[in-house]
């Protein structure tokens, strides 16, 4: 197993957990980019979103539940955040396992870079 997202899955690799379900698991981000940022990611390896096949649909959405779970927890579900997921080389994707970014905590610019 040489994804990084899969052993903290295992737990074999530390995270702070924020949420951890039957199919995701929710963590802080280790180079956080706003006061909040968490990443939310299916339990099962999934490289890119290229990669979903039909029957991962509800996977996809359950990532964005649970972060939306969270932010309203945290109680900046009113004021806003940004929830992002990065594919390939020109989003800007670096690890290849399925991760949908929360960002939070100041205003956000857009377009980003
Ligand atoms: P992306 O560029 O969309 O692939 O995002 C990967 C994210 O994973 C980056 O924001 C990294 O800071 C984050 N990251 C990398 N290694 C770790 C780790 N060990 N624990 C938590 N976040 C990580
Ligand atoms: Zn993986």
């Amino acid at each position: 197993m040489d994804c990084l997202f899969c052993r903290i899955v295992a737990g074999t690799i530390p995270a702070k957990r924020i949420h951890d379900d039957e199919h995701c698991l929710g963590f802080f981000d280790i180079n956080p980019q706003a006061p909040t940022h968490a990443l939310f990611i299916p339990k099962r390896h999934l490289a890119t979103v290229n990669d979903a096949t039909a029957e991962d649909r509800l996977l996809l959405g359950h990532l964005a539940y649970a972060a939306s779970r969270f932010a309203q927890a945290q109680g900046f579900a009113d004021a806003g955040y940004r929830l992002v997921m990065n594919c390939n080389a020109d989003g800007g994707q670096t690890v290849f396992h399925v991760h949908l970014h929360l960002l939070a905590g100041r205003r956000l610019t857009w377009p980003p870079g």
